[in-house]
């Protein structure tokens, strides 16, 4: 399709991770409703992607856009400075009593990268306090992701986050291979020895463990025994290390339960939340940390934490957090999930006869078709835009993580999608 509105895109738009060369394709989307999203060219697709996990009470929902509209007749913004005001106050206390139980502190930011920088600057700065200032390093496992600047980048896998173009301005941490026993089957011990020795042998300079629970999302769709949860938990308490869990993809239900760690018996010192955190309205982050590390970082050397944020705790972002929350609290999002897993389970399993189909996974509302080769980005979103639906793979991963809402028939339409475009994929 052409139009001075795509031609302007071209000539001016960077797009997430593309050239301004050779651009891949983009479809202007006019207006989205429920589970579905309305191209100008009055085409209308069934969403697979949930806006990268964000939207999972689906687009243009009545409650959450009456929220918004309510709080910007109050205001929509004031600095966190100095002020305070109740979005903030009543998102803080909700989170703090969704979360597990050790963490009782909140702190804003705008955008995931970002709280995945704050938990950083906390572990560094609770050990600085606590009179170890050696305590400088990150571990972590490849397949990570983290975020797109510079410390999350840092902590991403090593391979598919770039760490050689940047070697100049990464801090180089510890990496353990990533865990490799899929959620459900059975734990071996071996699995995290890797990561036991890297602990055991540097814990002298390492600040914390960070690490996505149970979901690696965007390095690479895996899903891995919460055992290696517990296990961590262990190292990190006999090592003194702080245990980073990023939640930013798996919380608020994604993977079955509200937050992934339940999967497991154990919580982090500090959590990372955003995404889906508004519904898919704002952009909105959060880390959570221990009364007892924020007391120790309080009572260090600078006496407060390091950081803020200009757009800290925007009012808008709050007050319609606050909505998505109550609204995921009103519903049997836990069925829908459930049944959006047992749908994909068995709609997605033909998949497996195909030639070119590596591996097939699913778990809560996120499906994984994985192909033996890269995915071609010029031609394959066009196919799934025939197909009427949204779906944008990655790398060889083609995937589905809807909003919550979808019916049995439009995740049909998906799942059938997926199962033709890989067909014509070599
Ligand atoms: C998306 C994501 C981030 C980064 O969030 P942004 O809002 O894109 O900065 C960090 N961690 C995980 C696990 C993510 O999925």
């Amino acid at each position: 399709m052409n139009s001075p509105l795509l031609d302007t895109d071209r000539a001016l738009l960077w797009h997430p991770y593309t050239s301004m060369v050779e651009p891949l394709p983009v479809f202007p989307v006019v207006s989205a409703y429920g589970v579905r999203l309305r191209l100008a060219d009055g085409r209308e697709l069934i969403d697979g992607m949930a806006s990268w996990w964000c939207a999972i009470h689906g687009y243009n929902h009545p409650a959450l856009n009456a929220a918004v509209s309510a709080q910007l007749c109050d205001m929509a913004h004031v600095m966190f400075g100095g002020l305070t005001h109740e979005p903030a106050v009543r998102l803080a206390q909700k989170l703090v009593d969704i979360t597990p139980s050790a963490l009782q502190t909140v702190f804003f930011a705008d955008s995931g990268s970002v709280a995945v920088e704050v938990a950083i600057k906390m572990a560094l700065q609770y050990w600085a306090a606590a009179g170890r200032p050696g305590k400088q390093k990150l571990l972590t496992v490849r397949g990570g992701y983290h975020g797109d600047t510079c410390g999350a980048m840092a902590v991403c896998d090593p391979v598919t986050g770039m760490h050689s173009l940047f070697r100049n301005v990464l801090p180089a941490h510890y990496f353990a291979d990533k865990p490799g026993i899929r959620f459900g089957a059975p734990w071996q011990e071996k699995d995290i020895a890797a990561l036991a020795t890297l602990a055991e042998n540097h814990h002298e300079d390492i600040a914390a463990v960070i690490i996505e629970p149970v979901v690696q999302g965007a390095g690479g769709m895996w899903f891995y025994s919460p055992e290696y949860l517990n296990r961590l938990r262990e190292i990190c308490d006999r090592y003194d290390l702080l245990l980073i869990f990023d939640e930013i993809a798996t919380g608020f239900g994604r993977s079955g339960k509200l937050f992934a760690c339940e999967h497991s018996r154990v919580a982090p010192d500090i959590l990372c939340l955003g995404k889906a955190l508004t519904g898919g309205y704002m952009t909105l982050a959060a880390t959570l940390t221990s009364i007892q590390v924020a007391e120790t970082i309080s009572a260090g050397g600078q006496g407060v934490f390091m950081h803020g944020p200009t757009f800290m705790a925007n009012p808008l972002a709050c007050a319609v957090a606050l909505a998505s929350i109550k609204l995921l609290e009103q519903t049997d999002w836990q069925q829908r999930v459930k049944n959006i897993q047992n749908q994909l389970q068995t709609e997605l399993a033909r998949c497996r006869d195909l030639d070119n189909v590596t591996d097939v996974r699913v778990l809560g509302a996120i499906g994984v078709v994985e192909v033996a080769q890269p995915v071609d980005m010029h031609t394959v979103p066009h196919w799934f835009v025939e197909q009427g639906v949204w779906i944008r793979p990655f790398g060889s991963l083609i995937y589905v993580m809807p909003p919550y809402i979808i019916n049995a028939e439009d995740l049909t339409r998906l799942t059938s999608a997926i199962y033709h475009v890989v067909g014509k994929l070599p």
